[in-house]
């Protein structure tokens, strides 16, 4: 049988699996991203095929290894195959396709995390069948992915990159060294930083229980970063026509504490009702699986 690898390598797992030809998982492993790999994350990548082949071997299944599909997040150019800037993973201007196909004598497809994860969500997930999404990460940062006319939208390296938008002048200040981007204001951990900075314990998840308990404070804290994020993603909604918002990453767990709050600014924002917000549904998942949809497009 031929063997799809997926691999996303993530700010703290790679995630990995391998499926058959028809897109069924057949096995997945999750392991600690080594600290700012840099250029080895080629090796990172080359292992992590290696060890699931291994566990294919030691299950009894057999087959031969068809096609790898690696996703990274940062900077990524879809048209060359180059990871341009990651600054957690610490690499610039890889060619990272080129790269791995040195390595594998079988078709290499490279992605963004973000793009293959609404790609997965596109084919198995909370986007199924829509011709229009908008996939917004709400994580350690803030990063997004457009779906329009069937089709995930890739231009180029700075595709998706919301989380960098200033929304609040002298804001507080970004890892990318500016002040107030999206990110420093409504991402899971900038509102957990917000908490902390009350004098409070905990993270975003303690925040949105205060908020359900009718915290006023912070209530404050958590109806201000919809604001902001409503403020980026609602010209975004209204240039491309998109009638779906999927939103992912740790802070989608809140449900509906978030969900509903936003649609309501987004629908204020926006002007009319025709916008549905909902928590993606591949949840860590998408970005391994989507991984896996551009190593079968390869083989294509
Ligand atoms: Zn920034």
């Amino acid at each position: 049988m031929a063997l799809i690898a997926g691999i996303d390598v993530g700010g703290t797992r790679v995630k990995s699996m391998l499926s058959d030809p028809d897109g069924s998982v057949l096995l997945s492993h999750s392991a600690s991203t080594p600290a700012r790999p840099g250029a080895g994350v080629v090796d990172v990548i080359a292992d992590t095929v290696a060890a699931l082949l291994e566990s294919a071997r030691a299950e009894g299944i057999d087959g031969v290894l068809a096609a790898v599909g690696a996703v990274v997040p940062g900077l990524v150019d879809e048209a060359t195959g180059s990871a341009t800037w990651s600054a957690n993973l610490g690499w610039r201007d890889l060619p990272l396709r080129q790269r791995l196909q040195e390595r594998f004598d079988v078709p290499v497809a490279t992605g963004h995390d973000v793009r293959a994860g609404l790609l997965a969500e596109f084919h198995h997930g909370a986007a199924q069948g829509a011709p229009d999404a908008l996939f917004v990460a709400l994580g350690t940062g803030i990063a997004s992915a457009l779906l329009a006319g069937g089709r995930v939208v890739a231009g180029s390296e700075w595709t998706g990159e919301v989380g960098h938008v200033i929304v609040e002048r002298d804001g507080p200040v970004c890892g990318c060294g500016r002040h107030g981007c999206l990110e420093a204001v409504a991402s899971a951990a900038a509102l957990g930083r917000a908490w902390r900075h009350l004098g409070r314990e905990g993270d975003a998840e303690t925040l949105c229980r205060a908020v359900e308990d009718g915290d006023p404070e912070a209530i404050r804290i958590w109806q201000g970063a919809i604001d902001h994020l409503v403020q980026v993603i609602a010209p975004v909604c209204a240039a491309a026509g998109t009638r779906l918002l999927l939103i992912g990453g740790g802070l989608a767990l809140a449900g509906t504490t978030l969900l509903d709050p936003l649609r309501d600014g987004l629908v204020h924002a926006i002007g009319h009702e025709r916008v549905t917000v909902t928590q993606a549904a591949l949840g860590d998942r998408a970005a391994a699986l989507g991984a896996t949809l551009l190593a079968l497009e390869a083989t294509a």
